[in-house]
């Protein structure tokens, strides 16, 4: 008896278009097991019929704080003078303050629930609030985990490194309650909590917060462990220009420099934001290899400021999405902005598209298999062996009226929102409807 099941949309994400008449074969494990026309299946083997839907792979998250959600609302008010980075940062490090264990493990189970309702099924939780208290008690750590598995989202809890405050610096204040001692003491947390996790979804990844947050030796030091690990690095890189005229005044060089000197290269490394890098330095990291993770609504949110990106296909697969601090979580808006932001600044229409030349299906790919490459997880494509993680587009959303299986792609980017999402499997199981 075959434990497979088959699922048939009216149409499935294949490559970079829609399909009709697919059949997503899913294992027991929670895996594709076979992607094939739904007449090579057998007409006894029951299937599971999603009339009025199509099927994308699960949109991928690569870079959430889900703690921030607490933000999202509050800090909007300017009476004095222009906000920046740095005074909502003083925001943030005053709701750290006062979040205890449940509070944090409240707030991460609603970000993450709400991410499965915008057809995100996979979070890359950047996760630097690891102490109750200012002893080191790293109980925060399995807080974020126990929310990932009570919302039934797949997470890549990027456990992070946090030492200096700033360049050379102690931490101060709200800072301590992310302290990381040094690269020995985190391996160890490490270690403990790759015991913890439910192997199914839950999976363990690294970052050092930025470089303001650890010292080039302890940069190097990790990036090797992970290497031998064979895990993505993930770190904060030029979001801010103070950050990079910090970097130079202490070190003679920018964030981005440092990073492919000290690391002799970009492989095996995802460098989040790069608002600030230079077009040769970026064109010269995602050639070495280098992954780079955009958050487009918080870096407007924030005011960081627009990357002057390469227009692809140079660098195909090597960006993905986030969400960042999310304050607004839909993959939908994130996906538009990310082109948005370049036809703004370049007055010119198409800037990130693939060889096809489709702006809607690079996009796509970018929200889903680049947050996968970002992650080094078997995530974000229809296809054998990955994750049978699946966001579900409902044909019947008034935003999609009118479009055509080679217009759906375009129209659901450009022109729908999260309602236009009917909900999400993870592991294969049904896991958020927005129908409830
Ligand atoms: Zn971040």
């Amino acid at each position: 008896v075959s434990t497979v099941r088959y699922l048939v949309a009216d149409l499935t994400w294949v490559g970079d278009r829609f399909t009709p008449g697919i059949a997503v074969g899913v294992d027991a494990a929670g895996r594709i097991a076979a992607v094939v026309p739904d007449g090579e299946v057998a007409a006894e083997v029951p299937r599971e019929r999603l009339r009025g839907r199509a099927l994308l792979p699960g949109m991928v998250s690569a870079h959430s704080h889900a703690f921030q959600r607490a933000l999202r609302g509050r800090g909007e008010q300017f009476p004095a003078t222009l906000g920046s980075f740095w005074t909502w940062r003083g925001e943030m490090y005053a709701l750290v303050g006062r979040l205890d264990g449940p509070e944090v493990e409240r707030l991460s189970t609603a970000a993450f629930r709400e991410m499965l309702r915008a057809g995100i099924t996979c979070v890359g939780e950047f996760h630097y609030l690891h102490h109750e208290a200012d002893r080191l008690d790293w109980s925060l750590d399995e807080r974020v985990l126990a929310a990932a598995r009570a919302a039934g989202i797949r997470i890549a809890l990027l456990e992070t490194y946090y030492r200096t405050g700033a360049i050379g610096e102690a931490l101060q204040g709200a800072q301590r309650r992310f302290e990381s001692i040094g690269p020995a003491a985190f391996w160890q947390q490490w270690e403990r909590l790759d015991q913890e996790l439910d192997t199914g979804t839950q999976s363990l990844g690294v970052a050092v917060h930025s470089l303001r947050a650890a010292s080039l030796e302890d940069l190097r030091e990790i990036h090797a462990e992970s290497r031998r690990r064979q895990l993505q690095l993930h770190i904060h890189v030029e979001e801010q220009r103070r950050e990079i005229d910090e970097a130079n005044a202490v070190y003679g060089h920018s964030p981005i420099e440092l990073l492919l000197e000290t690391l002799r290269g970009a492989e095996g490394v995802a460098a989040i934001h790069c608002t600030h890098t230079k077009p040769r330095d970026l064109a010269r990291f995602l050639g070495a290899g280098g992954n780079v993770v955009l958050c487009p609504l918080t870096e407007a949110n924030l005011g960081d400021g627009l990357p002057e990106l390469p227009s692809a296909p140079g660098h195909d697969g090597r960006l993905s999405l986030g969400t960042d601090s999310n304050t607004r979580i839909s993959m939908l808006e994130e996906m538009r902005w990310l082109e948005y932001g370049q036809r703004l600044r370049r007055e010119s229409r198409g800037v990130l598209r693939n060889p096809g030349g489709d702006t809607a299906a690079y996009l796509l790919d970018t929200a889903t298999a680049g947050g996968g490459r970002a992650l080094g997880l078997p995530v974000g494509a229809i296809l054998p062996g990955y994750w049978a993680d699946f966001a579900v587009v409902d044909l019947g959303a008034p935003a999609l009226a009118e479009s055509e299986p080679d217009t759906l792609a375009a129209a659901l980017v450009f022109g729908a929102g999260d309602d236009a999402i009917a909900g999400t499997y993870v592991g294969g199981i049904w896991r958020a409807s927005n129908d409830d």
